[in-house]
């Protein structure tokens, strides 16, 4: 997808502040964060959003939701956060990579 911003970020050709990285997977603080703690976990992998995921992506998906908590605790919301998957325009998704969102630590607005 070479339209696709986070395949490039996923890429290294457009840099992004890093938390997390393995073969299939990134986590990068939001550029725009909605709480003092906001970072995005994505696939490797372009999928558009949930609505393109089909079996295939079972793995994949089961292995982004272990990493929400992980990282989480490792940002300090060990006491709790809020998650969420913008899906579709309809869905008030920007980026259309499928990612989730995890913040806390003060005001969630989005
Ligand atoms: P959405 O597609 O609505 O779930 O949100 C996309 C999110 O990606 C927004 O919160 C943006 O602030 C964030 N975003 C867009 N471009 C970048 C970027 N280059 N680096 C980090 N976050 C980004
Ligand atoms: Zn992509």
């Amino acid at each position: 997808m070479t339209d696709c911003i986070f395949c490039k970020i996923a890429a290294g050709q457009i840099p992004c502040n890093k938390i997390y990285e393995d073969d299939e997977l990134l986590a990068f603080h939001d550029i725009r964060p909605a709480a003092r703690v906001h970072f995005l976990i994505i696939p490797k992998l372009h999928v558009a959003s949930m609505l393109e995921v089909t079996e295939a992506h079972e793995a994949l998906l089961g292995k982004m939701m272990l990493l929400v908590p992980k990282l989480a605790r490792e940002h300090g919301l060990g006491d709790g956060f809020k998650t969420s998957i913008n899906t579709g325009l309809a869905g008030g998704q920007e980026v259309f990579h499928l990612h989730i969102h995890v913040y806390g630590g003060g005001p969630v607005v989005k």
